[in-house]
């Protein structure tokens, strides 16, 4: 494909005689559609010694490979590699909330205590996690640990009558938690990110029928993600409403919670609340299931609120017969970015990071190596005839060592690596690893666009 070079991007020159003769500057059209990077530019370093202090894999190898910053015990900030990770998940979550009629929104940090005195959830002796802080007038204030309370305020402009029933709600939203403990890196934050949830239905059954369906919605979210073989729906007691609430737990050592699973029925059960009690409400034979032990991540979980906010915050509408009635809710929680941490746990090996491609910063990592300009400029060939086909790349172009580069490229984790080297010059072939299994391939030049292309959209479609 002709391309123009315009600094750092390549952009297609058809694209380019367009925009340029309309008096756009064509970047703005290419940034979007096109994420890509220079590795020399990109600047966030890799690091070769842990960091003090950090006992979790997780944040170790996402600090070592420049992802997030530590800036406290429980508080990480997201450095671009990191934040392309968040966004692809976000992305993920988001389409499948939008298929079932889901609504976004972002509602603020700050809370008022009248609000929450309402729910009996402002005391420090009920709600210990709070963190609060005052206005210059000493009004005390609270930061959002979760929404419930705030959305139930909120939609009571929006309810009015039977008609405007259901609403699905949701947004992706930081939450302060004061959490005791901190020792399993981004998974417990004491301030993370959350995409709450929350139905707003006409009664019991409404609300049943659309829980019932997000337990398959929470599902394909972590089947996309690349964790649903690990993961699975784990019956748990419940909130102040009900007995019984549902949990999303991801199989993996580093977890702080321990289920009780069976693989083939695909049936697990926290261990804090196996009881005969438990096994008899859902009709289980103990008999019938071969359960083991086993360490997981709890990755989100749902909940039946009832009319519980909705009463005390005064959320009715006006039935058919002009009657009030409560609005039945339910909430729904993904950790967003404690799924970031389970990914990197679950998926990763003594030489780094080994993203799913569904969620990985970029497609493709193009490490060009040795000082030598035929293969700088293949690799930039290669790198913007990609590009153009809608490839996400980045590429090295540091001036480093073959080591070094590679060490990186490991670290780093991008699900596929292009080779490029005096060495696969001269057999006029480029060399194709496959981060996950290690696997490598030869492809001729002419070859290659086509096969990577063909790779990365295949595992793109799911
Ligand atoms: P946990 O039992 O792990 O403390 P929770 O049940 O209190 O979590 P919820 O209030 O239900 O958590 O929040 C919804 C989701 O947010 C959880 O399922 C989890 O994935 C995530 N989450 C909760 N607390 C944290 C935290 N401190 N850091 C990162 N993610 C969190
Ligand atoms: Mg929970």
């Amino acid at each position: 494909m002709l391309s123009v070079s315009m600094g750092e991007f390549r952009i297609p020159q058809a694209l380019y005689l367009t925009t340029n003769s309309i008096g756009l500057n064509p970047i703005f059209f290419v940034v979007f559609p096109y994420i890509t990077m220079f590795q020399s530019k990109l600047f966030s370093k890799t690091r070769k010694e842990s960091p003090t202090g950090e006992s979790s894999k997780n944040a170790d190898l996402l600090i070592r490979a420049g992802f997030i910053h530590k800036e406290m015990a429980g508080v990480y900030s997201y450095l671009p590699l990191g934040l392309r990770v968040i966004e692809k998940i976000k992305g993920i979550v988001r389409e499948e909330l939008n298929s079932v009629g889901a609504q976004e929104v972002e509602l603020t940090t700050l809370q008022q205590s009248e609000v929450w005195k309402k729910t009996n959830r402002w005391d420090d002796s009920i709600v210990d996690i709070w963190f609060k802080t005052n206005l210059k007038n000493e009004t005390t204030l609270g930061l959002a640990f979760t929404h419930e309370e705030s959305l139930t305020v909120l939609m009571k402009n929006h309810i009015n009558s039977y008609k405007d029933l259901p609403a699905y709600v949701y947004q992706f939203q930081s939450k302060f938690r004061n959490e005791l403990r901190t020792k399993s890196g981004i998974m417990r934050g004491r301030e993370f990110l959350m995409k709450d949830l929350y139905d707003f239905s006409l009664n019991k059954k409404e609300h049943e029928e659309f829980y019932e369906k997000m337990k398959g919605v929470y599902m394909k979210i972590f089947s996309r993600i690349g964790i649903g073989d690990l993961t699975y729906l784990t019956m748990s007691s419940g909130g102040s409403f009900s007995k019984y609430s549902f949990e999303f737990q991801t199989i993996s050592d580093a977890g702080e919670d321990v289920i009780l699973y069976d693989k083939e029925k695909r049936v697990s059960i926290n261990k804090d609340d196996y009881s005969d009690e438990l096994l008899g409400d859902f009709s289980l034979n103990k008999e019938d299931f071969n359960f083991t032990e086993a360490k997981s991540i709890e990755v989100g979980d749902i909940y039946n609120l009832g009319d519980k906010y909705s009463k005390a915050l005064g959320l009715t509408y006006k039935d058919e017969k002009g009657n009030d009635q409560c609005v039945y809710m339910g909430s729904y929680g993904i950790g967003i970015s404690r799924l970031m941490g389970a990914v990197a746990e679950v998926f990763s090996d003594d030489k780094g990071l080994v993203w799913p491609s569904s969620i990985a910063p970029f497609d493709l990592h193009i490490v060009s190596i040795g000082d030598n300009k035929e293969v700088s400029e293949l690799s930039l060939d290669i790198y913007s005839s990609l590009v153009d086909l809608g490839i996400n790349v980045l590429y090295d172009d540091r001036e480093a060592s073959a080591g070094e580069k590679l060490a990186d490229s490991d670290l780093l984790g991008i699900p596929y690596r292009l080779i490029i080297s005096e060495r696969n010059m001269a057999s006029g072939e480029i060399e194709v690893v496959e981060r996950a299994t290690g696997k490598t391939s030869r492809y001729d030049e002419a070859k290659v666009i086509e096969t990577v292309t063909k790779l990365v959209k295949e595992k793109q479609n799911v």
